[in-house]
């Protein structure tokens, strides 16, 4: 469904991906993890178009992707990035119907919202509140909530859990997998490599800007490289 090939991305002089291949299968959860400055965020801004890259293809359905994060959107690919970056002063509900702005099918987009408040019933609770006064878990749920509005058929998630306390990790997790359930593929990025790969099909491990690792999620978590680097086991 998602193809990416030899892809090389550049900041200036650093050279963050070095030619990295991976493809993402409709209905699965992927995974990649890796540590900090590995690129994973690179990946998924260079999928979103948000980033120029020089070298190598990105494909959706056998189409060439464009560099352009409006584009990628209405194509059905969808990122929540890292940090949550939700519009402070809007409401709750403002901020999630602005993540159906590039849609016009009024019905669905209502039917839309209501199950993104089945989802996430805190939100529901809280539509009128100010966004920038929510925790930061509850932001993280908008942050996912606006992402769905977009009607994605991939959703790229970037690091859902980071800072998140333990209780809402979990929560988080299992949102993924209720989200997997509505009929969406997820390309997840993380550094919490247990709970990632505790819930993906297959992984990728991201090191300093290659793929050094892929495979069943279960080959993964299970390879004592990994265990050691990304699970803390000796
Ligand atoms: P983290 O888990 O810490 O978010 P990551 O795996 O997502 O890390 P990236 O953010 O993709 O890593 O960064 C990959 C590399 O590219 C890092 O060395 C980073 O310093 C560098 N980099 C990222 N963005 C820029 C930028 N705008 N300009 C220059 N270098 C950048």
């Amino acid at each position: 469904m998602l193809k990416v090939q030899d892809l090389n991305v550049f900041y200036g002089g650093i050279h963050a991906l070095k030619g990295v291949s991976l493809d993402i299968n409709k209905g699965e959860i992927v995974t990649i993890i890796g540590s900090n400055g590995a690129g994973k965020s690179t990946l998924l801004n260079a999928i979103s178009g948000f980033l120029k890259y020089k070298q190598g293809v990105i494909e959706y359905k056998g189409e060439k992707l464009p560099i352009s994060p409006n584009k990628v959107v209405k194509m059905g690919i969808c990122q929540v990035p890292e940090g949550r970056l939700v519009f402070a002063n809007l409401t709750v509900e403002d901020n999630i119907m602005l993540g159906a702005y590039l849609r016009k099918d009024k019905n669905k987009i209502k039917e839309d919202l209501e199950k993104v408040y089945e989802l996430f019933p805190r939100l529901k609770e809280r539509e009128k509140q100010i966004a920038g006064t929510l925790s930061g878990g509850e932001q993280q749920m908008l942050a996912m909530g606006r992402g769905l509005m977009s009607d994605p058929e991939i959703m790229l998630l970037d690091e859902p859990s980071l800072g998140l306390a333990p209780l809402l990790v979990q929560t988080v997790f299992d949102i993924i997998i209720d989200i997997r359930k509505m009929d969406k593929t997820i390309l997840l990025v993380e550094q919490n490599a247990y709970k990632a790969l505790s819930i993906a099909d297959r992984a990728y491990v991201l090191e300093q800007g290659r793929i050094k690792m892929e495979g069943s999620a279960k080959y993964i978590a299970d390879n004592p490289a990994v265990r050691e680097a990304y699970l803390g086991a000796k």
